[in-house]
């Protein structure tokens, strides 16, 4: 893409796009349930210029009975993550949301894991995807998800690239990772 692509794709009109489920399930309302059965948890309108809508998924990277994932779309049609700059209201909405969808997050895990008398951690990850080649699904989305039940760790652990001056970290063998 050239610096005149780009431009021209920051310069686009933000709408809803006919036959793109994202843009269809972001002119429901909190609550409200897709065919898979994700629903809608979060909404800062369905003006498709400059809001946003989080739905908890039917599907999760960490434990099944108890992790989940919410998912942060743009109610219009965004492609690329460099376009959210070009409008003041959504740039704000997008801050708001991410801060949103983690603190909600981060209070029913800790309530989970009160009742279950297991050991909380604040952690989440985010991962966000938008328009690419090799991507089935142009409109953006950024994925939160949480560790429940130990799983969804990157394997080996990659810490010891950011970390300094820790232990080694030991395989589920328990042998040292070189
Ligand atoms: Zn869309």
């Amino acid at each position: 893409m050239s610096v005149a692509q780009l431009e021209k794709l920051l310069q686009e009109q933000i709408v809803l796009k006919d036959g793109c489920g994202f843009c269809e399930f972001g002119q429901k309302s909190i609550g409200d349930t897709d065919d898979r059965g994700s629903v809608i948890i979060h909404q800062t309108g369905v003006n498709p210029v400059e809001d946003w809508y989080a739905v908890l998924q039917d599907t999760v990277t960490s434990d099944p009975r108890t992790g989940f994932r919410i998912l942060l779309l743009p109610t219009g049609h965004v492609r690329a993550f460099a376009q959210v700059a070009m409008n003041y209201n959504r740039a704000v909405d997008y801050g708001l949301s991410i801060a949103t969808v983690s603190i909600a997050m981060q209070e029913v895990r800790a309530e989970d894991a009160e009742h279950l008398g297991v050991e909380y951690v604040p952690m989440e990850r985010i991962d966000g995807k938008c328009f690419a080649r090799a991507n089935s699904q142009e409109h953006m989305h950024i994925k939160f998800d949480e560790p429940s039940g130990g799983l969804a760790q990157p394997f080996p652990v990659d810490t010891k690239f950011w970390i300094r001056n820790q232990e080694p970290p030991v395989n589920r063998r328990g042998g040292m990772i070189n």
